[in-house]
């Protein structure tokens, strides 16, 4: 059941740590349900799908006559977002946590900018073993995070991790540890930014338990709500 998971994750987590409900593939009846049970922020990583869920609350308030029907939910991005998405995301995320380009963090300023907004947005490192080129090393978050002024539309809010997907926990341990040097390392050089520079969100369905252990302040969990995905 999504509302006793829910209750369960509420009651382990440390109140520090912030539940990220990942509503991706599953249903807008899911969200529902977990709102009932009391979950507030929901995460979705394709721009489509998050379009057509923020739509479905706006025809159901519409269709009910309520127009404050779950009006504080709260939407995260955490997937891939090209460039030419940006209308699609922007406007309806209280924050986008997969920010894994220079390229797409300009195009976030620009977009911002011109819509007379502010974007909070997450850096994501490149740390798992994986062979992707998405994420940042270290010193590119830290050259960021030194011209920060340039991005006057954009508050960086802290750093998204994930681990290697493997089931060997010394492998998880060590990238987790990795993301929260990067963190600390950050706020250490960057005191100006550190007050807003507060999120570290590390930790999935399989690897919560452990990403608390590192300082998680946010972590993602979707399997573990919704049950598996069908692609
Ligand atoms: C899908 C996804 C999650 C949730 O993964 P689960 O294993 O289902 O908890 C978390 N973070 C990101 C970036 C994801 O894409």
């Amino acid at each position: 059941m999504i509302s006793d998971t829910i209750k369960t994750l509420n009651s382990e987590l440390p109140a520090t740590v912030k539940l990220v409900a990942v509503s991706k593939f599953h249903p807008f009846e899911a969200i529902e349900e977990a709102y009932q049970a009391g979950q507030r922020i929901f995460a979705e990583s394709r721009p489509q799908e998050l379009l057509a869920k923020v739509k479905r609350l706006e025809e159901i308030r519409a269709e009910k006559g309520t127009p404050d029907y779950m009006s504080d939910i709260e939407w995260h991005f955490i997937g891939h977002l090209q460039t030419n998405k940006l209308k699609m995301v922007l406007p309806y995320v209280s924050l986008v946590q997969s920010v894994d380009s220079l390229r797409l963090l300009e195009a976030i300023q620009s977009w911002a900018s011109a819509n007379g907004m502010t974007i909070d947005v997450l850096l994501e490192p490149h740390v798992a073993a994986e062979e992707t080129k998405q994420g940042f090393a270290r010193e590119d978050i830290m050259a960021i995070l030194s011209d920060a002024a340039r991005y006057a539309n954009i508050r960086f809010r802290g750093i998204m991790g994930m681990a290697t997907f493997t089931e060997d926990e010394d492998v998880i341990r060590s990238d987790f540890a990795q993301i929260r040097d990067i963190h600390n390392e950050a706020v250490e050089r960057f005191p100006r930014l550190a007050m807003d520079f507060s999120e570290l969100s590390i930790g999935m369905s399989d690897d919560y338990r452990i990403a608390v252990e590192y300082g998680s302040t946010m972590v993602r969990i979707g399997s573990m709500i919704f049950g598996v995905r069908q692609y």
